[in-house]
């Protein structure tokens, strides 16, 4: 989608701190980290959230999910542990609508989120 932000990073259209690439997504460190470890795993296929998603995305969101385990290794955080968040819409904070999830990590996290 030509004027969607996470689109461009992964066209290369805009720079990002990429740390895991394939075919069929991308994961970056997120500008403005929550976390000592913070990274996003988007599609490259723009899809809007996880509200839009029907039976046909299980195959792509599975392997997102393989992605985030594959970038928390990588990151260190394999024992120490992690959170995945995927915000959707406006009650759940979603600022950039092409679905992405969000990996954080080392430090502690709490509970329940704000
Ligand atoms: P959300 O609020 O769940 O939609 O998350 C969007 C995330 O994208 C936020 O954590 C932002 O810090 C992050 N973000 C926005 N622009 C960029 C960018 N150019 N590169 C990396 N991360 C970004
Ligand atoms: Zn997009």
């Amino acid at each position: 989608m030509s004027d969607c932000l996470f689109c461009k990073i992964a066209e290369k259209k805009i720079s990002a701190k990429i740390v895991y690439e394939d075919d069929r997504c991308v994961a970056f460190d997120d500008i403005n980290p929550q976390a000592p470890v913070h990274a996003l795993v988007i599609p490259k296929k723009h899809m809007v959230s996880v509200a839009e998603l029907s039976e046909a995305d299980a195959g792509l969101l599975g392997h997102l999910m393989t992605v985030c385990a594959t970038v928390a290794r990588q990151k260190g955080l394999a024992d120490s542990g992690h959170r995945l968040v995927v915000n959707t819409g406006s009650d759940g904070g979603q600022t950039v609508f092409h679905l992405h999830l969000h990996l954080l990590g080392g430090r502690p996290m709490e509970w329940p989120p704000g």
